[in-house]
């Protein structure tokens, strides 16, 4: 059989595991790490706090810093209350397309990437191949959040990264990041004639959104020269600001939704920081001089890295070789990428199918564009077997 057409057999089996988020992905690892230790991989599973998800790291080659992760998540979106022509998890072949749930986010990547083992001379591996398949991207890239805690204390440092989330194998070297979050205010509640008797959550919830905003405009000024996002600042936006009972009565309670979209790591820190010395210096003594017990809690929604383009990227670089494209590009979507870029890596992100069917009915990949990232990946296979 040729890699294309085990692409696409391995393609249909990961398909029919559902893995959706909220579900076990333990079937769909288990395969994949037959498939790896068949090949003499060494594979670790990190499983969440429920045992029921895991993440699957693997090597091949030398024990040696340096080589290559091709990474990848196992999870997709759910189906429900979409219009699908045939059954989701069932691959069907129509007109050079392979549809299905996943099958361009991102199990197309994926399972071109087993289909590179079995013809794959292992001893030849002068620096090694890692493979990184993790759980709940969809949801937060919780799986890759816990697999760069693992990674971190690993002490065989890899160099490169190749996120294949789908780009129609365009070479994409940055994108924002985007952190979600929900803050609670718990004041006193009072009768509206005696507001200093009360701790009056809204007000305190508006006076939060004021700093937020102000927050907003700096972020303006932090923007990095020649940067090539739109806009290309870090954005900060208010989603939603709850609260109060009735025209008379102190709120005890309020709540505000907000995100932001770091497009740099120094962002994230600002924004952090601004929000917490605003809550500790000024808001929090101010509500607990009238109530011991007033609190503001941040609950966080999701985190997700952006991915800084980098003057310096050698996995950006490799990648438009092995693909012979000259043009890189930024794109709106987040990936796994911010995270291992945090680890030191040079990360690059391009893979097969298309964004745009991503976490719609009728999710289709190209047998085309599996081709292409078949070829993409021999190229890497074969850099990783020469000398350095
Ligand atoms: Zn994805």
């Amino acid at each position: 059989m040729n890699k294309l057409s085990r692409a696409q057999a391995i393609l249909a089996d990961l398909i029919r595991f559902p893995s959706i988020s909220v579900d076990s992905n333990a079937d769909i690892i288990g395969y994949l790490q037959d498939a790896l230790t068949q090949v003499g991989a060494r594979v670790t599973l990190q499983h969440d706090a429920t045992g029921a998800k895991a993440n699957l790291w693997a090597t091949l080659g030398p024990e040696v810093d340096g080589g290559i992760v091709l990474s990848g998540h196992s999870d997709v979106v759910p189906v429900a209350d979409q219009d699908w022509s045939s059954d989701p998890f069932e691959m069907v072949e129509r007109d050079g397309r392979l549809y299905g749930r996943g099958a361009c986010d991102m199990k197309g990547f994926i399972a071109c990437c087993i289909a590179l083992l079995p013809d794959l001379d292992v001893s030849a591996l002068k620096r090694p191949l890692h493979f990184a398949f993790t759980y709940d991207e969809e949801t937060g890239c919780l799986g890759a959040q816990a697999l760069v805690g693992l990674l971190r204390n690993n002490p065989l440092k890899p160099s490169i990264a190749v996120i294949g989330e789908p780009t129609e194998m365009r070479v994409i070297e940055g994108h924002k990041g985007c952190c979600e979050y929900t803050t609670h205010f718990t004041g006193l509640e009072g009768h509206g004639s005696a507001p200093d008797a009360g701790v009056n959550a809204v007000e305190y919830a508006v006076r939060y959104v004021g700093h937020l905003l102000e927050v907003r405009e700096a972020l303006k000024m932090r923007a990095p020269h020649g940067g090539r996002f739109d806009p290309p600042w870090t954005t900060l936006n208010i989603g939603g600001l709850h609260g109060g009972v009735a025209h008379n009565v102190i709120p005890g309670k309020a709540m505000v939704e907000w995100e932001f979209r770091p497009v740099q790591p120094s962002d994230y820190d600002y924004v952090t920081e601004e929000v917490r010395a605003f809550v500790g210096e000024v808001l929090l003594p101010a509500m607990r001089e009238v109530h011991p017990d007033a609190d503001v809690v941040t609950e966080t929604i999701g985190e997700v890295a952006g991915l800084e383009p980098m003057e310096r990227n050698a996995a950006r670089d490799l990648v438009l070789a092995l693909i012979g494209a000259n043009d890189v590009d930024v794109v709106a979507f987040g990936t796994e990428g911010g995270l291992f870029q945090s680890l030191g890596m040079d990360v690059v992100v391009c893979g097969p199918g298309s964004i745009v069917q991503a976490h719609k009915p009728d999710e289709y990949v190209e047998i085309a564009q599996l081709e292409m990232c078949l070829n993409m990946l021999d190229g890497i296979t074969a850099r990783l077997m020469e000398a350095q």
